[in-house]
């Protein structure tokens, strides 16, 4: 019999869940990738992510050649094109690995009937996580919608059944991959430009991925410290990896564990193994909770009325652009704007900022990250952003609004990440440089900086923007 293995948000050729069902169970295997022309629509021509999935696939392909198999590569609508392909290639089965997201659902469920209508079967496996849906329940057999007991459950599932995280070996079953020669589409075929991801460095696919972490490795220990400070390399800058499968879940997973068995992980193993888990809480919350997609996670945020109008736009762009007058806030959005990547602190930052500072709807930030961020995911996003609005599952209590000046002292106390993104700044003392509006203006002159010429004054003072929040959130009436 022969299967077809669609690849999606998996791009490697190891420990691969739906590649290595689909090579137990045939004898014959084909592999592809579809650029689903109904997602890359929406995208604008130099994106990042398509130049990474461009690379990565190159990466994909040689592997399975190197196997003895290889890649097919189709652009068009992923749903018409793999019962299309499934029954130009005779094949009686269609093996791919679970997504979370509603749409992803719904296409997966239409290729799945589509199939079914033809005779030909659709066999789906978790992998992008160690655990799914409902498989962590509350005592009481209920979906957990707070973060702490959910990841106190998470681990001791994980701790009591250690084998979810056994590999699923391909190279001893690779004589089932068909062999053939993969033809990869040059980024001008698919309508697309090459973006600065060369430029930046990033690396891409399996190599890329493995290298991180191994760089990542020996900052470990200390990242619990170091992940708060983005100036610092703290984070392991996996999670573009994590999102399009370059690297296995279940290989962080047990490398961490096994360093935290020999004492060797320090107290950061624990803390980024937590990270782990709060990117499978929000896939869970988003499977069993799609409304989050639309609309706040507690109902009752619903009714908060987000300033609109001219002035409320003119203020979202100035966000998106980076021209606020806040250091910080202006430099983490130069950030995400050069480079697709942002710290997380700078997310959580940012992310007030909008919503509690310029009172502007979480949505329409939420949908900037979407469009800008390497590593977007819609489950981890909308988490953040639900966060930050408080409306969230384990939000932070509407109340407790941060102060972009204060987290700026405190987690870039000398400026350095300000100076990298906002050299106009730099010649500010590590004292000045988080509130330029209180720096006198002669010291200004004296550094050659006019605000509003230079560098924005403020859009908005922080104080006064604090009490509008309190009187707007004053609809919900539970705090937190
Ligand atoms: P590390 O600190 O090394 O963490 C390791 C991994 O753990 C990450 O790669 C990620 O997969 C996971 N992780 C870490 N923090 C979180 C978190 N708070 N929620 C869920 N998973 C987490 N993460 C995304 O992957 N995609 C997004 O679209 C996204 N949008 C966000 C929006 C907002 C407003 C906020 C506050 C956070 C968002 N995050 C998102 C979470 C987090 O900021 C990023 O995962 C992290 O900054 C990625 O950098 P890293 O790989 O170096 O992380």
């Amino acid at each position: 019999n022969t299967s077809l293995v669609w690849f999606r948000r998996d791009l490697r050729a190891f420990d691969h869940a739906a590649l290595h069902h689909a090579l137990r169970q045939s004898k014959s295997v084909y592999c592809v990738f579809v650029y689903d022309s109904a997602i890359l629509a929406g995208l604008p021509r130099a994106d990042r992510r398509v130049d990474f999935i461009h690379a990565s696939l190159a990466e994909l392909a040689a592997e399975l050649e190197q196997l003895g198999g290889h890649l097919i590569v189709r652009h068009a609508d992923a749903a018409e094109a793999i019962p299309r392909l499934a029954a130009e290639l005779g094949a009686d089965a269609v093996f791919a690995n679970h997504d979370y997201e509603p749409q992803a659902i719904a296409r997966d469920g239409a290729v799945a009937a589509a199939l079914q209508a033809a005779g030909r079967h659709w066999s789906s496996h978790k992998d992008q996580v160690v655990f799914e849906r409902a498989e962590v329940l509350s005592q009481t057999g209920g979906v957990f919608s707070v973060y702490t007991p959910y990841k106190n459950a998470w681990l001791k599932k994980l701790l009591a059944d250690p084998t979810v995280l056994i590999p699923y070996n391909i190279e001893p079953l690779k004589a089932a991959l068909a062999p053939g020669r993969s033809v990869l589409p040059p980024l001008a075929e698919l309508g697309f430009e090459p973006s600065n991801l060369g430029q930046l460095a990033i690396p891409t696919g399996m190599s890329g991925a493995a290298g991180l972490f191994e760089q990542f490795l020996p900052r470990l220990a200390n990242y619990g410290v170091a992940r708060d400070f983005p100036a610092v390399k703290g984070p392991s800058y996996l999670s573009m990896h994590l999102r399009f499968g370059t690297l296995s879940i279940r290989h962080l997973v047990r490398t961490v564990l096994d360093l935290m068995a020999r004492g060797a992980g320090g107290d950061g193993a624990q803390v980024w193994l937590n990270e782990l888990v709060w990117r499978e809480f929000y896939a869970m919350i988003l499977f069993h909770h799609p409304h989050v997609v639309a609309s706040a996670f507690k109902p009752a945020y619903d009714a908060i009325e987000w300033e609109a109008g001219g002035e409320a736009d003119a203020a979202f762009a100035a966000w998106c652009e980076g021209r606020t007058g806040y250091p910080l806030v202006d430099a983490a959005m130069a950030q995400l704007n050069q480079t697709g990547y942002m710290h997380n602190r700078l997310r959580m930052v940012t992310a007030c900022f909008l919503i509690k500072d310029l009172g502007i709807d979480w949505r329409r930030g939420e949908a900037y990250f979407a469009l800008h961020l390497n590593d977007f995911e819609l489950a981890s996003n909308n988490g953040g952003w639900q966060w930050a609005s408080s409306s969230g599952c384990d939000a932070q209590p509407y109340f407790r609004i941060f102060n972009p000046t204060t987290q700026s002292e405190k987690f870039d106390g000398a400026g350095r990440f300000i100076r990298r993104y906002l050299p106009q700044l730099a010649a500010l003392g590590d004292k000045e440089i988080h509130a330029p509006w209180l720096v006198p203006r002669m010291l200004l002159e004296q550094r050659n900086i006019v605000l509003g010429r230079d560098y924005p004054q403020p859009i908005v003072m922080h104080d006064e923007a604090r009490k509008r929040t309190l009187e707007r959130y004053a609809v919900v009436k539970k705090p937190g």
